[in-house]
């Protein structure tokens, strides 16, 4: 069986974690899981690329994320962070670990000597122990993207980096729109296509539908991709009770004008989404596509997650019998 799915960030990781455990738990080990990451999260710091999200992914499905942040490495030192700041090097707002450096240091050096991101991802990937558990993670681009938000601060309106946006700021500055600079010319990375296209069931993680799952959306070639793809696309809500679990998706949807609501969520993905799982406190009218199932939705442990990733995975082969002729 060949799983694909777009993420985000921790939302999505913790979903495929549990993904893999649910997999694992069930013994379908012969499945093969592609993971297209999110990269409108990156950001030059200190002239060190980070990629957030496909770290997030990494350290996540690796084993070595910090548990409780949900983000970064675990027993982490914050030594080079501490020097940085002694030179007045800026900026100070976003953490980085001393191991989290490395990363960023050998993804830099690679990219410096020409390496697509792509490649980059699968050397971390190897060092993570992803190819072994049948897991392949691809940046959904290689041409560098960078999602700015249009923030307006009295009279002044300017472009921030999101996360700047996102960190510094925590969601709070009034934002107008969110701009995503080099995504139009961007093309996917290679590989991308073929798992939507060649995928037996296609997941949506309970990642950010604006700015994580919204993003990789916007390459061009992927939604189209989704639409013409033979495999059921199911999407799992990032709200429970009209919020999110974490982060700021209410505001990001507040700015493209959608409201925060699973369904309006659902909306933004009509023209491909066959399957749709919601909070048991969200429960939406039923409709025949897509189809809606209700059941809890907060990821309180690994197993929790597994729970969740094996119903969405359940309602996808479900929708893919139904389209086999007998
Ligand atoms: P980010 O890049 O780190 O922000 O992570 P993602 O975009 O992958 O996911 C963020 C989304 O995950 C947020 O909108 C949260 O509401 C959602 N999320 C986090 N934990 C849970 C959970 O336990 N259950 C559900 N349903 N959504 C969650
Ligand atoms: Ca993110």
């Amino acid at each position: 069986m060949r799983i694909t799915a777009l993420a985000g960030g921790v939302g999505g990781a913790r979903f495929l974690r549990g993904l893999l455990h649910h997999l694992e738990r069930t013994r379908a080990d012969r499945t093969e899981l592609t993971i297209i990451g999110n990269t409108g999260d990156d950001i030059t710091l200190f002239g060190l690329r980070v990629c957030p999200d496909l770290d997030t992914l990494l350290y996540t499905l690796g084993g070595g994320v910090h548990e409780t942040q949900g983000w970064g490495r675990a027993d982490e030192s914050h030594h080079v962070a501490e020097e940085l700041a002694a030179l007045g090097a800026t900026p100070t707002w976003f953490s980085l670990g001393d191991k989290d450096f490395a990363t960023h240091i050998y993804r830099s050096q690679l990219l410096g000597q020409g390496m697509p991101l792509s490649e980059v991802t699968r050397l971390l990937a190897s060092r993570w122990g992803l190819p072994q558990r049948g897991v392949s993670l691809l940046p959904m681009t290689d041409t560098p993207v960078e999602t700015h938000v249009v923030v307006t601060e009295g009279e002044r309106t300017r472009a921030i980096h999101f996360q700047e946006w996102w960190v510094k700021h925590r969601a709070a500055l009034p934002a107008e729109r969110f701009v995503v600079a080099g995504l139009d010319r961007a093309t996917p990375a290679p590989g991308v296509l073929d798992a939507l296209r060649g995928a037996d069931v296609v997941l949506l993680p309970p990642s950010n539908p604006v700015v994580s799952i919204g993003i990789i959306l916007g390459v061009p070639g992927v939604r189209d991709a989704l639409r013409g793809s033979r495999a059921p696309v199911v999407g799992v809500s990032p709200l429970v009770g009209g919020r999110p679990v974490r982060g700021h998706a209410d505001v990001c949807l507040q700015t493209i004008g959608v409201d925060s609501t699973s369904a309006a969520v659902a909306g933004l993905y009509a023209d491909f989404l066959d399957g749709w799982l919601v909070d048991e406190s969200d429960q939406m009218a039923g409709t025949s596509r897509p189809l809606v199932s209700a059941r809890p939705l907060l990821m309180s442990s690994v197993e929790a997650a597994a729970d969740i990733a094996g119903a969405a995975l359940d309602l996808g082969l479900s929708l893919a019998s139904k389209d086999t002729p007998a």
